[in-house]
């Protein structure tokens, strides 16, 4: 039992004996009065005094005064017998009855010092009444009331106490024990039931609870007739922050932004962690659109406002999406579906924003958001597959590397394109790790297709920007050459002119150590982009890969054919070689050859292929 409730229960039972008490001593009144005996009208006074007197127990007991209202009951009793005692028939009255049941009573109230004291008192007091009668300064009616009966009774009493007393004692250890397991066992309850409903990190509820009490706000929200809003949070560069400053950091900026949620919302509101750095909130009492905009907007601020975390100041945004009960349904999980789709949308326009569900842009949004909670399972589901397209010597017309194309086998969908999923992975942040399991395969199956070749055939393999700003280039290719004890000059890494613009850096630096290991790095789809020259010579890049939308085009339009023709010269004059990708006929493999490039891949050899063709294709080929 809880201290409240063992409170609550004693005090139950003190007002229990106390109007017992009092009923007893109500008819004793009626009843002396009635009687109309010698010594009626004493008795009725003392006890109509002592009715008064036990008044204030009730005043102390309902105000939880317990051990206070006990004690004023035993003492006004004790004395209120003592006085039958002293003016009636001394240690013949039948008052004398009294003595062993208040103290009985002062036992099972746990009242040590009252015990004791009332005790010595009664002691006393009989001791007193049997001198006095023995002295003859009272003569009590009956000729037992002497000093050693006095003794006598003492002695009875004072028995009887100590074996009450430690009965009771021990009746009360075994209570304590027994509460204080009980208190364990609830507190373990409560642990238990703290670690399966909040989130260990931030403390806060977690989904279990969010059902719950979004089931309490409809109820609620059905009554009051106004709006339960459910509110997807998810933070924009939260995974920027772990892996660049350590998840110690990202776990104190998680605690942090959770608490700020916490302080800007209602007492009655939810907020919970759903995973890594989603959050849900749950409001209730909206009338208007208006109203949850405003508290979405203070959200946003909350969350952008600066935190200190170890030394650092770290800003974090986030993207809101919000869902309306019954607006957009009345259905949980329907709700969080839709809030996180509209979450999406802001992410889709550039973040660090909110927006509601709307049904219009759901269809699109609905596609591309399963899509994206397909992709979540494609690396765990191994439907990830790497295809290679042989790359040619045009002039000896020999094999000698292969570019590494990302396919995905979607399990309903057939096969997608990477043109589709790749951008889809760069925006939910899942393309550094895929990005990181293409190069481990690459680099095994290029150590693979190697055993018993007469020459080596490398592996071009395509780097994303976020392989660069979300995880450690330089570590990732070394752990994949290392595990597949690939040799590093047979991997190209194919880099984009984007990256080597906003990262410019970074990439210094990661070229700089591998290409100490060996590894070939080239341009892809040059021509495209920004074609800066400066940065070409700042790299040092091996190779430049001419894109497939000039080679495409070089048979029939006199501008493509230009710009081919110049890349080929500025890649002569950095002394680069070139590549032209998507080479689909021989005429455009002879004009290559004469304006000078020399290597190439493309459909007119072979389109991408699973690894078992292009090892079968290796097999067929002079180099085997
Ligand atoms: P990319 O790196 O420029 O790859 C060349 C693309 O051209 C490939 O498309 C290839 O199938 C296609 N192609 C090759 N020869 C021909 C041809 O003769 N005619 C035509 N019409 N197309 C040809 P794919 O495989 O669909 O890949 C598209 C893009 O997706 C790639 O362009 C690359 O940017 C990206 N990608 C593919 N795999 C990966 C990957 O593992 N990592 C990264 N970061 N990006 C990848
Ligand atoms: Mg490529
Ligand atoms: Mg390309």
């Amino acid at each position: 039992m809880a201290t409240e409730q063992l409170k609550e229960h004693r005090k139950y039972r003190l007002l229990q004996v106390f109007y017992l008490t009092e009923a007893v001593l109500l008819i004793e009144l009626f009843h002396r009065l009635i009687a109309k005996g010698e010594a009626a009208i004493p008795l009725a006074i003392a006890i109509l005094f002592t009715m008064l007197a036990l008044s204030p127990v009730y005043f102390l007991a309902t105000r939880l005064r317990l051990e206070l209202a006990t004690q004023w009951f035993l003492i006004a009793l004790t004395l209120f017998v003592s006085a039958l005692l002293w003016s009636f028939n001394g240690l013949t009255d039948e008052a004398l009855f009294g003595y062993p049941c208040i103290l009985v009573f002062s036992a099972l109230m746990g009242l040590r010092r009252t015990f004791v004291a009332l005790m010595v008192f009664m002691i006393l007091n009989i001791l007193l009444l049997g001198l006095a009668n023995d002295l003859q300064w009272l003569q009590h009616p009956s000729s037992t009331t002497s000093l050693n009966s006095g003794i006598l009774f003492c002695i009875i009493l004072a028995l009887l106490g100590v074996s009450i007393w430690l009965q009771l004692g021990d009746l009360n250890q075994l209570l304590q024990a027994l509460q204080s397991e009980n208190n364990r066992v609830m507190q373990s309850q409560q642990q238990i039931e703290q670690l399966i409903n909040h989130d260990a990190l931030t403390h806060l509820p977690n989904r279990i609870v969010a059902r719950q009490r979004f089931a309490e706000a409809c109820r609620n929200a059905s009554v009051s007739k106004r709006m339960v809003a459910v509110m997807f949070i998810d933070l924009d560069n939260f995974k920027h922050v772990n892996d660049s400053l350590g998840h110690h950091v990202g776990d104190a900026l998680l605690m942090a932004i959770a608490k700020q949620l916490q302080l800007n919302l209602r007492s009655r509101d939810t907020v919970c962690r759903i995973s890594g750095d989603e959050f849900l909130v749950l409001a209730e009492g909206f009338q208007t659109q208006l109203e949850v905009k405003q508290l979405a907007e203070k959200l946003l601020e909350a969350v952008a406002a600066p935190v200190q975390i170890a030394n650092t100041e770290i800003s974090s945004t986030c993207s809101i999406g919000i869902a309306l009960c019954p607006h957009d349904g009345d259905n949980f999980d329907t709700l969080c579906q839709k809030a996180d789709m509209a979450m999406y949308q802001v992410k889709d326009s550039g973040r660090n924003s909110c927006s509601f569900f709307d049904i219009a842009l759901s269809k699109q949004t609905e596609q591309t958001f399963n899509l994206l909670n397909d992709l979540k399972k494609a690396l765990p589901e191994q439907q990830f597959e790497l295809y290679y397209q042989p790359q040619y010597d045009l002039q000896t017309g020999q094999i000698f590397g292969a570019e590494a194309l990302l396919r995905w086998h979607h399990p309903t969908r057939g096969m997608i394109s990477p043109a589709v999923f790749i951008p889809l992975a760069e925006q939910s942040g899942m393309m550094a790790d895929i990005g990181f399991w293409v190069l481990q395969q690459a680099c095994h199956d290029c150590a693979l297709w190697n055993q018993g070749l007469k020459w080596p055939i490398r592996v071009a393999v395509n780097v994303s920007q976020s392989q660069l700003s979300r995880r450690h280039l330089e570590l990732d290719v070394q752990t994949a050459l290392q595990e597949s004890k690939l040799s590093g000059n047979l991997l190209e890494l194919e880099l984009t002119e984007t990256m080597l613009v906003e990262n410019a850096a970074l990439l210094q630096r990661a070229i700089k150590v591998l290409k100490a290991k060996g590894v070939h790095f080239s341009l892809d789809d040059f021509g495209t982009g920004y074609s800066n020259l400066a940065y070409l010579q700042d790299f040092e890049l091996g190779l430049l890969k001419i894109d497939q939308s000039f080679t495409q085009k070089l048979l029939t339009d006199d501008r493509s054919k230009a710009v081919v023709r110049a890349i080929i010269q500025l890649a002569a004059s950095l002394e680069l070689q070139c590549i032209a990708e998507g080479i689909e006929n021989e005429q455009t493999l002879v004009l290559l050859t004469r304006l000078g490039c020399f290597k190439g891949q493309g459909y007119y050899w072979a389109k991408p292929e699973p690894l078992s063709e292009f090892q079968a294709r290796l097999n067929g080929n002079p180099c085997r």
